[in-house]
This record gives C-alpha cells, sequence and structure tokens, in this order.
C-alpha cells in the first residue's frame, strides 16, 4: 500500500463483520438492514433484467429515469431544484461519490475540514486526494439528551487559508446527530464568508426521529451553487448492495465529479437504476414506514443497551447508536469491541475509528439497530448478562 494509504487496512466494518461470522454472534456492527427494501422494488430490478435494460453499460451520468427521478425526490422534499441532465449524478453509492468528489474538488495540499468521528471512507479518500484532513470532533453535550453536538466556533478556528473544502454529514454515522437548521445556517455562513466548497453526505437524510428535521445544506442561501449533495438507495430503500448513489450539485461541479466518476468505475449497477428510479417515486406512506419502524428498533435498542449499564446517547437520525462503555468500567472500546462476540455474542463498532484523536473516541461503541425487533431484544437480552 503507497505512504498515502498506509495507515488504511482492511475496514473495521469488513474485520467485524467477519468476526460475526466466525463467532455465531449477533452483528450489531456493519450498517447494513437484515431485512431487504420493498418486494415490488426488487420486482422492477428483475423486470429489467428480464427486459435487458441495464445489462449493458447504462449512461455515464445514469439513466435518465433515474437522474429525473432523484432531480424529482429533490423538489418535492425540500423545494431544490436540479436539471437531470447537467446536475444530477449517478454513483456506484455515497461511497464512489464521496471518493469522486474529493478527488474531484482536492489539490494535493488543501485542507478538508469535517466533522470527527467521521465515517471512515473519509479519511481515505482524503489521502488518495492528496489532502489533508482537519477532524472538528462532536462532543457529548452535558444535557444527555443533546448527544454529541458541534461547537460552531472550533468549526470556524478550523478554517484556514489553506481550506478548500467542509465535508459535513447530517444526518451523522455514528453519533446520530441531526445538525439543527441553526447550526446548518451557520456552516453556510462559513462556507459562503471563506468561499468554500461544501460536500454534504445526507445518506440518512430520511431517518430523522421525534423532534429533529433534516435540512439540506444546500438549500440556505449562497449554498446552492458551492454545494455536492450526497444520497443513497442503500440506505433510503435497504438495498446496501446494490451500490446506487448520487450526487446532486450545480453543472460545474456534478461535471467535475463525473470526470472523476468515468475513470473510477465508468458506470454501475444497470438493472438497479431502473428499480431505484421506481422506487424513488415510492408514496409517502413507505418514507413514513420506513422512518417509523427503525424509531422502533431504535427504542428497544436504546432500551436495552441502557438496562445493560452503557450510557445511551439516543440519536435523532441513521440507525445508528452510540454509547460510552465507561459506566461498564470498561474504557478502551477497541478491547471491549474484540472481547464482545466472546463474552455475549454480540458484534458492535469501536468508535475509537472514526477519531484521529483515538484517545478521545476510546470509551465510546457503536450498535446499529437495522435489524429486526427479535433480533434487537435477543442481543439486548445477551448485554444485560456482561
Ligand atoms: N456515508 C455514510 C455516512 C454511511 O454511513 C455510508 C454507509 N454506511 C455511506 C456513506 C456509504 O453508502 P453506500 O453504501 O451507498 O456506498
Ligand atoms: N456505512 C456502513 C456503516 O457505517 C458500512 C458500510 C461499509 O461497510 N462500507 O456501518
Amino acid at each position: 500500500l503507497n505512504r498515502r494509504l498506509a495507515e488504511f487496512g482492511t475496514t473495521i466494518f469488513a474485520e467485524m463483520s467477519a468476526l460475526a461470522v466466525t463467532t455465531g454472534s449477533i452483528n450489531l456492527g456493519q450498517g447494513f438492514p437484515d431485512t431487504d427494501g420493498p418486494e415490488e422494488v426488487r420486482e422492477a430490478a428483475v423486470r429489467a433484467l428480464r427486459e435487458g435494460r441495464g445489462n449493458q453499460y447504462p449512461p455515464g451520468p445514469g439513466i435518465p429515469e433515474l437522474r429525473t427521478a432523484i432531480a424529482a425526490h429533490q423538489l418535492s422534499r425540500y423545494g431544490l431544484s436540479y436539471d437531470p441532465d447537467t446536475e444530477v449524478l449517478v454513483t456506484a453509492g455515497a461511497t464512489e461519490a464521496i471518493a469522486a468528489s474529493l478527488l474531484a474538488l482536492v489539490e494535493p495540499g488543501d485542507e478538508v475540514v469535517a466533522l470527527e468521528p467521521y465515517y471512515d471512507s473519509y479519511a481515505a479518500s482524503i489521502a488518495m486526494a492528496g489532502g489533508t484532513r482537519v477532524p472538528v470532533t462532536l462532543r457529548p453535550h452535558s444535557a444527555e439528551e443533546a448527544g454529541f453536538r458541534l461547537d460552531l466556533d472550533e468549526l470556524r478556528a478550523a478554517v484556514t487559508d489553506r481550506t478548500r473544502l467542509l465535508l459535513i454529514n447530517t444526518p451523522h454515522n455514528p453519533t446520530g446527530t441531526v445538525l439543527t437548521r441553526a447550526e446548518l445556517a451557520a456552516i453556510a455562513e462559513l462556507a459562503v464568508e471563506r468561499d468554500l466548497l461544501v460536500v454534504t453526505d445526507e445518506v440518512y437524510e430520511h431517518l430523522v426521529f421525534d423532534d429533529a428535521e433534516h435540512v439540506p445544506l444546500a438549500s440556505f442561501p449562497g449554498m446552492r451553487e458551492r454545494t455536492v449533495t450526497i444520497g443513497s438507495a442503500g440506505k433510503t430503500f435497504s438495498f446496501t448492495g446494490w451500490k446506487v448513489g448520487w450526487v446532486t450539485a450545480a453543472p460545474e461541479l456534478v461535471a467535475a465529479v463525473r470526470a472523476v466518476k468515468q475513470f473510477l468505475t465508468y458506470v454501475s449497477s444497470g438493472p438497479f437504476q431502473y428499480a431505484v428510479a421506481e422506487a424513488l417515486a415510492l408514496p409517502d406512506s413507505y418514507f413514513e414506514e420506513f422512518r417509523r419502524s427503525m424509531l422502533a428498533r431504535r427504542d428497544i435498542l436504546a432500551k436495552g443497551l441502557a438496562e445493560a449499564g452503557f450510557r445511551v446517547f439516543r440519536p435523532a437520525g441513521t440507525y445508528f447508536i452510540t454509547t460510552d462503555i465507561r459506566p461498564l468500567g470498561e474504557k478502551d472500546g477497541f478491547a471491549f469491541c474484540r472481547a464482545l462476540p466472546e463474552r455475549a455474542g454480540v458484534v458492535a463498532i469501536p468508535n475509537a475509528v472514526f477519531y484521529d484523536d483515538r484517545e478521545a473516541g476510546a470509551p465510546f461503541v457503536r450498535f446499529a439497530f437495522c435489524k429486526k425487533e427479535e433480533v434487537l431484544r435477543e442481543a439486548a437480552e445477551r448485554l444485560r448478562a456482561l
């Protein structure tokens, strides 16, 4: 592995999912649902495949039906108007969208400010682009219900003359934080004032709970022309294996990301693109039911974890719960997660992998709740025996 990437070996998700298999544990580590998305969407994929739609290279920017559906989704949900021909790009999952955006927009030596803890591919993609990552750490608020919060002064202080881009993620993996309208407005003001580009990973846009609200960064004044917004059918429709993601942005930004994408994968997911185009047109009831079912699961797992003695940061979004293991007399999340399959038959992710400052992340452990209710109840039962 070259020097830029030497620190990135196997992702923690692969390591922990393998451990779940070898120990026969319940896998609450890697975030993938144990129930596939809607039957009619699967049928749409089968139909496309049978009818020979998408079995050969689809168009570079994605099939027109899907680009139109993505634009319609941004318009109907958020009032954001994008031209399907020049302002939408289909990618091989959000993962490629992130990598291609950073490779397209970051020059070697540029600083990229990212919220820490950050989803693991951010650090690797910034490194591939030759950029320098500058973390701004979300910290637990003294009011338990507030969860992990962004300090706006720290964010402002992190921006230097070398900063090229802000890499934002809301709803936030792994903390479950949903940035508020006021926080997003402040981020937008900063981006405009310092003339920064923004890449915003909004793959959990449909998973917000309680009073939280997802507001796209691109909808703030001055942001539409500087913001690359990323979505994912893996997350929104529970088809993580299909690898269909997308980017919406101004034409020059989409053209730049597309220039990179064509040399990473060229195109991807042919027949699945047709199915996702249909999925995006599902009635509101699908999105509402998806949210409601994840909320019920969040509550089951949060209660179980609290009863088992963890400090639980109740997430306002995503399908992850971050916990603090110190009330259990533990302090090293890595050691805890490596031992947990043997001790309790459950797999979780040590949040330290999402931090530059591993010490700061050490006591936190993430559990995924995108699993059947009975699976979560069984996991909770096992954890109570710790
Ligand atoms: N961003 C975040 C915050 C994620 O949690 C994930 C998936 N776990 C991705 C991006 C990657 O999405 P995809 O599977 O569509 O590549
Ligand atoms: N995004 C998923 C998670 O956070 C994992 C995706 C992956 O394994 N790359 O768990």
